[in-house]
């Protein structure tokens, strides 16, 4: 059988100079290679014209580059929104959306192929995990994007397509070192917007990062008999124990989390709701106000939960003093396949199981 080869895209500079070191290979060979993966995107040892033949063999021989390669587009007709369908060496494949704002180029990139937290709103929850990606697998999608339109690479990164960031905890850190690698790719975190379901253990874990990025956290209900019936999570991690989080995060990093919510017709969208919604934010961080991001809910076939209306909550919230932005519903008309890209390409294959 032959030997498994190291996934060298994911490697940091520091391992991959410690690696090639053990190689008997002079420092500056790591620094060269790391900069022909990441800033002229050379994605096979050949192509590295700086290093000898002989080396190149060598390093074919333990190591691979697997970049995601992009599978289909569906791009926005209403606006510069494109939805990306990538495919990974083994065959699974995640989506990716690219985002043009007046302010810069965002990449809302997948974290895991498929999900295990079971939203009920959600079309990738049916489908269960397949399993978690790698760091270079999530980078290689903003990799992608940046190939894809050269002229307008991307500026930020939202970890908000399919999977759950914190279920996929340390690949996820670690694509944050190589994102942020001045040898590197280069990004600011504070560019970077993290958005989990919830996993409270592992918000107190990121708080002591010292990260500066940005922590969404998806709400959608702040009553826990509701938010259990929509977010399985909440039954493990109950709201006070989630604020509490909240909390921490915002006291450890200086950084205010904001929060997601998805308008659902009659489910989440009363008064009741928002008065709930202000009792359960108003006290979280002193002197600010809590921020929710509204978005009318994708209808998803099998859900039965239809789109509510956003900017009428919006109102309800305002009332109860919290600030409430309805997200600027970018590629209106592929958003609504959040998720139901790869859905329906399993289904061509035959992998469709609801
Ligand atoms: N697992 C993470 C990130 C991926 S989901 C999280 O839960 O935050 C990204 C966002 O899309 C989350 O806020 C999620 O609740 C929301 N979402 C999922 N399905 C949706 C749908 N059908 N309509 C609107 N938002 C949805």
């Amino acid at each position: 059988m032959e030997q498994q080869k190291t996934d060298i895209l994911s490697m940091t500079l520091p391992e991959l100079t410690a690696a090639l070191r053990a190689m008997g290979a002079p420092a500056f060979r790591a620094k060269q290679i790391f900069r022909w993966m990441h800033v002229q995107r050379v994605f096979d040892f050949a192509g590295m014209t700086d290093i000898s033949k002989q080396f190149q063999a060598e390093l074919d021989g333990r190591f691979c580059i697997n970049p995601p390669k992009i599978a289909q587009k569906l791009a926005s007709s209403l606006d510069d929104t494109v939805k990306y369908l990538c495919t990974l060496h083994d065959g699974s494949c995640v989506e990716t959306v690219r985002m043009v704002y007046r302010h810069g180029v965002t990449a809302c990139i997948s974290t895991q192929v498929g999900c295990r937290m079971g939203c009920a709103f959600c079309a990738s929850a049916p489908l269960g995990l397949v399993r978690s990606l790698t760091p270079a697998e999530m980078l290689g999608q903003i990799y992608a994007l940046d190939a894809d339109f050269p002229e307008q690479p991307v500026t930020g990164v939202v970890l908000m397509g399919i999977g759950e960031p914190l279920d996929n905890y340390d690949n996820v850190m670690q694509l944050l070192r190589l994102l942020s690698a001045p040898e590197g790719r280069n990004m600011s975190l504070r560019h970077v917007t993290l958005s989990t379901c919830g996993l409270v253990p592992r918000i107190r874990q990121l708080a002591g990062e010292g990260l500066p990025l940005t922590l969404s956290v998806s709400l959608h209900a702040a009553e826990d008999g509701k938010r259990s019936a929509l977010m399985p999570v909440n039954r493990a991690y109950p709201l006070r124990e989630l604020l509490d989080a909240c909390a921490e995060y915002f006291r450890v990093t200086g950084r205010r989390v904001t929060f997601e919510y998805a308008v659902i017709a009659g489910k989440n969208d009363t008064d009741a709701d928002a008065a709930s919604l202000g009792r359960a934010l108003r006290p979280l961080f002193p002197q600010q106000r809590p921020h929710v991001n509204l978005i009318p809910v994708n209808p998803v076939q099998g859900t039965g939960f239809a789109a509510g209306h956003a900017a009428e909550f919006q109102k309800k919230l305002e009332k109860q003093g919290i600030n409430a932005t309805v997200r600027r519903t970018l590629g209106a008309d592929i958003e609504a396949a959040c998720g139901q890209l790869r859905r329906n390409s399993l289904k061509g294959q035959g992998g469709e199981q609801h």
